[in-house]
């Protein structure tokens, strides 16, 4: 006959585990018996997946669940709640770390602790009322397969109009422009802009989820974002902020975030992320836990994302400015960056949209282009691209706006070869003739690849002069490639 927590002994060793395992014997008596005992404890525990452990005292033992999302707040969605071990009641009080390779490994801290009554509970539902600190209500729990039960929120959610977190929220993008007059300057917060790839991260139940600009899921692309959300708990949240990967000196640079942006096969993304690691620059907040802040001012907005102090080995708060813009765009231009975004105090964020009341100033003049084709090198490097021919969108079509042939680093010729390969076509994708010189040798490709290049000014034949390539832009669609001013 198995005694009780018998299974729970016979997964610790208590010379390997600072759990507490009671010897076998009688349960404790008194009140705590016969389901008379009025206890729950939530624990967090960062094991090799985040969970939150549910435990109901009753019969002398903590009844328990692991809640990989953790409890819900809302009752539209119910939870997994896998059912465990019963455990000894002094786990209501534990909290440290469990050593690896031990059962559980891994940080378990208390997330909450109160009294609940039992409304019902059977082989087929347990109905309970919690009161905690950090969760009070009314939640029923159900078997739906072995092991496996969910956890239904039986009142309405703990704020009046609480939201639940959005699928999408597209990112709000800044016009490129000049510094605000002088005179406007105290109604701007000013941000360094950072060389990289938006991404808006969506947070739930300890995990994250990341959308590109073009709301490709590239979560699998930035496993560094994992731990950001493990550490924000049970929090809800959408984040606005930058991927960036640093040069040799420290400096956001897109060419080398350029071997992480395309990559998404597990082994793949393990190896380059420890050669070359990303961080996520938070820069606004789009919701929070249940509320929908994009109404509020760009001030009350980035005082909501500064309280959440998000800072860990691979995601930071950027910090902005109130005023002071021309300082600010020199310091970025002595520090090498792309350039400064001022944002009007007073503006709501507004998802999907263009907007005037953010300006991007650049220190750096870019373009995004359409590949149209390309011409082999000469001499030695006749079997490798030499140059790329690029094209912007206009009314008339895809309009010719010269080509490149500098910017590119070995590694990044091989992939575009690679790329451009399979997009072979005959003719030509541009909608106005070339020089002949330019289509002289040309390979023409189907007009489907996006990148980005430097360049010194526009020529009066609508040319980009002195281009040099800065990389690919898989987050860029070609329809949206448009000239800039
Ligand atoms: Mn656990």
């Amino acid at each position: 006959m198995t005694r009780p927590l018998d299974p729970y002994r016979a997964k610790r060793d208590p010379g390997r585990t600072p759990e507490p395992v009671p010897p076998p014997g009688p349960l404790p008596a008194g009140r705590l018996r016969n389901g008379r005992g009025d206890t729950f404890v939530i624990q967090e525990h960062h094991a090799t997946a985040l969970h939150w452990d549910f435990r109901l005292e009753r019969g002398g033992v903590l009844v328990s669940w692991a809640v990989p999302k953790g409890l819900p707040l809302d009752p539209r969605t119910n939870h997994l709640a896998v059912h465990t071990e019963d455990h000894p009641l002094s786990y209501a009080g534990f909290a440290g770390d469990i050593p690896a390779g031990e059962y559980g490994g891994g940080q378990v801290a208390i997330w909450d602790r109160g009294t609940y009554q039992t409304e019902k509970w059977t082989d087929r539902e347990v109905k309970v009322v919690l009161h905690g600190a950090r969760v009070s209500g009314r939640y029923v729990l159900f078997p739906i397969r072995g092991k496996n039960w969910m956890i239904h929120r039986m009142d309405p959610p703990p704020l009046p109009d609480w939201q639940p977190l959005p699928e999408l929220v597209r990112p709000m993008l800044a016009t490129a422009g000049a510094l605000p007059a002088e005179r406007d300057d105290e109604r701007y917060g000013f941000e360094l802009k950072w060389d990289g790839v938006r991404a808006m991260v969506y947070v739930q139940g300890g995990r994250a989820r990341a959308l590109s600009r073009n709301d490709r899921d590239v979560t699998a692309s930035y496993p560094e974002l994992r731990a950001m959300a493990a550490s924000l708990g049970t929090r809800q949240l959408v984040l606005d902020g930058e991927v960036v990967a640093l040069d040799e000196v420290g400096r956001p640079s897109f060419g080398v975030l350029q071997s992480r942006m395309h990559v998404t096969k597990p082994a793949d993304v393990r190896r380059l992320a420890a050669q070359v690691p990303v961080t996520f620059l938070a820069f606004d907040v789009v919701h929070l836990d249940g509320r929908d802040p994009t109404a509020l001012p760009y001030v009350e907005r980035r005082a909501l994302l500064d309280a959440l102090e998000l800072s860990g080995p691979a995601w930071q708060t950027t910090p902005w400015f109130r005023g002071g813009g021309r300082q600010v765009l020199a310091a970025s231009v002595q520090q090498g960056l792309e350039g400064i975004v001022a944002k009007r105090l007073d503006s709501p964020y507004q998802p999907g949209r263009r907007s005037e009341a953010w300006i991007k100033v650049k220190n750096l003049r870019t373009q995004e282009v359409v590949i149209g084709g390309w011409k082999p090198g000469q001499g030695r490097r006749a079997d490798t691209i030499g140059s790329l021919l690029l094209g912007v969108r206009t009314d008339d079509g895809l309009v010719y706006a010269g080509h490149v042939g500098t910017g590119f680093t070995d590694a990044a010729l091989r992939d575009l070869a690679d790329r451009l390969a399979p997009l072979r076509q005959r003719t030509s994708p541009f909608a106005d003739e070339l020089p002949r010189p330019d289509a002289r040798d040309a390979v023409w490709v189907a007009p489907s690849l996006v990148g980005e290049v430097e360049f010194g000014e526009w020529t009066r034949d609508r040319r980009l002069r002195h281009p040099s390539w800065r990389g690919l832009r898989s987050d860029k669609e070609p329809a949206e490639v448009r000239r800039e001013p």
